[in-house]
């Protein structure tokens, strides 16, 4: 029920952890993180509240620079770990929050092309189908549009790739979604509370649009892939 994403320099669970605090008011059944480690996706998660996430975290603390954390609010599948975002798919993970109408097509496309399904959400089929067009060849971003022509339903996502330091890749459709500008970092959120004490600059996606993060700025996309501006609001910051 909420997402959040940060690239920069500094450690990333701490900041994504504290942004999914903020977001804990909308209700959530499940979280989880994942971030870069060495270029490679790792992730802790947990069902229940936020606590027994950060008791995953202290246990076993979660490196990195570039990372997506989720609240999940169950629609496809029950409120355990393995439906718990982020899903991890091969080079990609994925948040995600709202519902993939035709997610049941794409699994059986996906399937028939020998993919295999490890969960019961409708937002695997996104981190497959990612997958899938990353192994046959597309970039992060390539592999990104050509999924995001194929989704139908109300949806607000984050992503990070594998060997792809210093990059997250966000949509809206239906949901919304707001870019914080920091120092040499960048932040997603849901909402400008998530991102309130990270960002005092924010711009917000519009409806189909997509935009790539990366610790030095943002490029916003609109649905049929073209460059676009959105403009940048000033918000106070809060302790
Ligand atoms: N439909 C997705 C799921 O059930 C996302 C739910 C949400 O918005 O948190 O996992």
């Amino acid at each position: 029920c909420g997402i959040c994403g940060v690239v920069g320099h500094r450690p990333a669970t701490p900041l994504v952890f504290e942004a999914l605090r903020r977001l804990e008011y909308r209700g959530y059944d499940s979280s989880g993180i994942a971030t870069l480690v060495d270029g490679h996706i790792d992730r802790r998660r947990a069902a229940g509240k936020l606590d027994n996430l950060q008791a995953i975290l202290e246990a076993k603390p979660l490196a990195g620079t570039t990372g997506i954390g989720h609240t999940r609010w169950a629609t496809h599948g029950s409120p355990n770990e393995a439906n718990a975002h982020p899903h991890t798919v091969g080079q990609v993970a994925v948040v995600h929050n709202g519902i993939i109408e035709n997610y049941e097509e794409l699994r059986d496309e996906l399937t028939a092309a020998g993919r295999v399904f490890t969960s019961e959400t409708d937002t695997e089929a996104v981190a497959q189908l990612v997958d899938f067009h990353m192994e046959h060849g597309l970039s992060p971003q390539e592999a990104a549009f050509a999924t995001l022509q194929r989704l139908q339903g109300a949806y607000a996502i984050a992503m990070i790739f594998a060997h792809h330091e210093g990059l997250i890749i966000g949509a809206r459709h239906g949901a919304p979604l707001a870019v914080g500008f920091g120092e040499g970092e960048m932040f997603l959120g849901s909402d400008s509370l998530a991102l309130a004490p990270l960002a005092r600059r924010i711009a917000y996606l519009e409806d189909g649009d997509w935009c790539v993060l990366r610790p030095e700025g943002v490029s916003f996309h609109d649905a049929r892939g073209e460059l676009v501006e959105r403009p940048i609001q000033t918000v106070a910051l809060i302790a």
